[in-house]
């Protein structure tokens, strides 16, 4: 633990302003008045914990991530509870998965801890930011970044690990989402940095991501590196089919996935619920054919910023798979309310997910 100093805003936002922004949240736009920073320099460690207006940065034009692109990050949510106890889900996951990316890219690891509390820290200051409408959280995006002024290629000694926030509502629409099928560009290949939650990754998925637009789509899916045969993952998710068995089939952990803790999340309440979720490897033909013979009957995406996505139809250049009717199916639509149910306080906290902050 260290203790931060706590600066607060000279300028905090109208309480006007900010009341008529939470009441419809864009994702991504809007910040709230402050961000936690703690500072890592080889020799001395992690210090110089603060929370401090939310401000640009100043950086060096030689500090190294703007070269060599040593950055991570993570991707969680606040709620304003039932009880009225502001609750942050499985933040230790959170901090686990950051300390296995930090691992992975070579950077400083943050002990576990302390990634927790800078983010109850932030959440703390800035509380009148959490939202308490349907659907809706304070999104925290705890990062990153390597800061060493050096451009030799080498694993940095200066890091600047940061928190910032934003109100958000729901990601996608209410409907299903359709999804490109990528057959040429490939995520993370087997010793690669799939399993790391860096940016880099995002780099490379982006041009993908253009062409799903390009061909109508909202999202991109995967294929693995090898033989482009069997289902990865999209973009910023991962991915779960429902078949006529009644059985759940997601792509296995295997390096190269992202371990989603949502994923995680809904094959645990799947199992409560008497569901049964295969991690096996999903083959793209059977997706295919199996939607075209009623054995595979949805599909849907689960991270944390769109929580659960119904997949109306994958398309690929040769054809469409159209799950069901292409609208939301039920065992998608059950496992959402499950899982919201969960983390809005509205079900009992079985498994100790919730985190209490304020
Ligand atoms: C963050 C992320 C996910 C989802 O992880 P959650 O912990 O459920 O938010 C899935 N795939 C990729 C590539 C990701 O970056």
């Amino acid at each position: 633990m260290l203790t931060f100093s706590i600066e607060k805003t000279d300028t905090p936002t109208d309480a006007k302003k900010r009341a008529e922004w939470l009441a419809n949240p864009v994702f991504g736009r809007i910040f709230t008045d402050h961000m936690a920073i703690i500072r890592y320099s080889e020799g001395k460690g992690w210090h110089d914990a603060k929370i401090t207006a939310r401000k640009p940065l100043s950086i060096d034009p030689a500090s190294t991530v703007l070269h060599y692109g040593q950055e991570i990050f993570e991707g969680m949510k606040a709620y304003r509870g039932a009880d009225g106890h502001i609750k942050s889900f499985r933040p230790e996951a959170n901090a686990e998965r950051f300390a296995a990316s930090a691992r992975r890219m070579g950077m400083a690891v943050l002990p576990e801890d302390l990634f927790v509390q800078a983010v109850d820290e932030l959440v703390r200051i800035d509380q009148d930011w959490v939202p308490s409408g349907e659907g809706q959280s304070l999104y925290l995006r705890p990062f990153m970044i390597s800061n060493e002024v050096f451009l030799g290629v080498k694993p940095s000694t200066e890091y600047l690990f940061i928190v910032i926030g934003c109100p958000v509502g729901a990601y996608f629409g209410s409907g299903a989402v359709s999804v490109w099928v990528s057959e040429f560009f490939t995520r993370a290949a087997i010793g690669g940095t799939g399993e790391a939650k860096c940016g880099g990754n995002y780099a490379g998925s982006l041009v993908a991501q253009a062409e799903a637009k390009e061909k109508g789509c909202d999202q991109v899916l995967f294929l693995d590196a090898r033989e482009r045969r069997y289902v990865e993952e999209m973009g910023g998710m991962n991915i779960m089919f429902v078949r006529n068995d009644g059985k759940i089939v997601t792509p296995p952990l295997g390096g190269t996935i992202l371990r989603g803790i949502t994923r995680n999340s809904i094959i645990r309440l799947a199992a409560d619920n008497g569901i049964e979720v295969l991690e096996e490897p999903v083959d793209i033909e059977e997706v295919f054919s199996g939607a075209a013979s009623g054995k595979y009957t949805e599909a849907f995406a689960c991270g944390t910023a769109a929580v659960l996505s119904p997949i109306g139809k994958l398309r690929r250049p040769s054809g469409e798979a159209v799950f069901g009717n292409g609208e939301p199916g039920p065992i998608a639509i059950k496992l959402k309310k499950i899982l919201t149910d969960v983390q809005s306080g509205r079900a009992p906290d079985k498994h100790s997910w919730l985190h209490d902050i304020v």
